[in-house]
């Protein structure tokens, strides 16, 4: 057992290796020679925090990994007169795989089923855009979709500016008034949406279906970007991607064989290396593989027949069950045993349910510590005293301990004299989309 597990439990001296790697790749990616950096260090073009006293009606759409949401934001000059209203729809597999027009349609006529349900008092209604996925803006209201991750690959959408896509489909539609102004990446949306209730707040990580980070960046140490001449701020929202970190190899000394196995049978091989260590889409597999390795070192399940489909199966193994099986606090493990009855594999026993609990354990925690790696590497780059951290995603949230795991860790990863606290962010990719729009306006008039 200690040999299978020796690949993910990693040493402290590891994780510092990880967490120094991490800090060179952002800076890289800052630089002249950003291309050598498998982190992308994306501009935002948001380059100021809110205030609170941001006004005005904002539709928003949140399109991430496995949701697609509409939603409508009344801004009413503070905090806690925010109010909110949003409908969830489907993103089906369907969708996820088909054309660019598709797609693009249907998200269109999302907005107009939506529009019914509310009222709105201005036409043409402002709108901010939550695309999670890595885009080169051009401006606060173009960019190019770099790469499709979290394993969607809807055609004819990578190299295009996201924004005219969606403002052909409205033009299509006819009817619609409605005005795309500001394109955000949910970890900018999470860390403004923060910062409207927390002023410390520079940073934001998600740990969803996908992961990534964002933070404050100086932009006299962007040296990839000139402002132009009447900029005003000298600071600017920088959307690390840091999910491809390692794809230009720089993180193979921390990876384990389950790792090279997702990754070859990944719809984006040799891409988003880390991601694949640590987000949702992902954990419930890493954890399958390692199960496999120990049923076939007869370790697990050696009654004959009980290797059942759903560790046979890809992506069998839901990333919800380390939250669950985790969350086991009793020595029971009688959630564990529910789910493998589930599953199919039956009569286990106590040293079966503990194994599967420790297999799951292993896996979550070198997850949540590789994330500790990156924060601490934002942190120490960025060297502010006092920093307040917005935290987003299903790990984070469903997680019985990963959270905790993630801070903890990351304490210890960090430079004496940095204080940090880290906070669940309430609806990022709404809020967060509506204030960036709202400051967007602003400035335009
Ligand atoms: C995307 C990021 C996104 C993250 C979390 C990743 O797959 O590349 O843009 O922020 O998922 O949703
Ligand atoms: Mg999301």
């Amino acid at each position: 057992m200690e040999d299978l597990l020796k690949s993910y439990v990693l040493s402290q001296e590891t994780y510092y290796q990880i967490r120094d790697t991490i800090s060179q790749e952002l800076s890289l990616g800052l630089s002249k020679s950003c291309e050598r950096s498998s982190i992308k260090m994306l501009i935002s073009y948001v380059q100021n925090l809110p205030t609170g006293r941001e006004i005005g009606e904002f539709l928003a759409l949140d399109l991430g990994g496995s949701n697609f949401r509409v939603l409508l934001i009344h801004l009413n000059g503070s905090p806690s007169a925010f109010r909110m209203e949003s409908k969830i729809y489907p993103l089906t597999d369907s969708i996820k795989a088909s054309v660019a027009v598709e797609l693009f349609d249907y998200i269109v006529d999302c907005v107009d089923d939506f529009l019914k349900t509310v009222k709105i008092s201005h036409y043409p209604v402002p709108l901010g855009f939550t695309f999670s996925f890595p885009v080169i803006q051009s401006g606060l209201a173009s960019g190019r979709l770099v790469q499709w991750t979290k394993e969607i690959t809807c055609d004819g959408v990578v190299g295009e500016d996201v924004v005219r896509l969606l403002h052909e489909a409205i033009q299509r539609k006819k009817t619609l008034q409605v005005e795309c102004v500001a394109l955000v990446n949910d970890t900018v949306g999470c860390l403004m949406s923060c910062a409207y209730e927390d002023i410390q707040t520079y940073m934001a990580v998600i740990i969803g279906t996908g992961s990534n980070a964002s933070y404050v960046e100086k932009v006299r140490n962007i040296e990839k970007w000139q402002p132009d001449a009447d900029e005003t701020s000298d600071e600017m929202i920088i959307n690390t991607e840091w999910g491809g970190l390692g794809d230009n190899g720089c993180i193979d000394f921390a990876r384990g064989p389950a790792d090279y196995i997702i990754d070859d049978r990944s719809l984006d091989k040799r891409r988003q290396i880390f991601e694949k260590m640590i987000s949702g889409r992902y954990l419930g597999e890493v954890a399958r593989l390692v199960l496999l390795e120990a049923v076939k070192a007869n370790l697990l399940f050696h009654q004959p027949g009980r290797l059942v489909e759903a560790f046979t199966k890809e992506y069998g193994f839901l990333t919800k069950y380390l939250s669950e099986i985790e969350s086991d606090t009793g020595k029971t493990h009688s959630k564990t045993r529910r789910i493998l009855t589930e599953l199919g594999v039956k009569d286990l026993t106590y040293d079966e349910c503990s194994l599967v609990y420790k297999i799951c354990r292993v896996i979550s925690k070198r997850s949540a510590y590789l994330c500790a790696a990156g924060i601490a590497a934002v942190l120490n780059n960025m060297n502010r005293p006092e920093v307040t951290i917005g935290v987003d995603g299903s790990l984070v949230r469903c997680h019985p301990t990963f959270l905790d795991h993630m801070l903890q860790f990351t304490k210890k990863l960090i430079n004496p004299g940095i204080n940090i606290k880290m906070r669940l962010s309430e609806d990022g990719s709404g809020k967060g989309a509506a204030l960036i729009a709202a400051v967007s306006i602003r400035k335009m008039h």
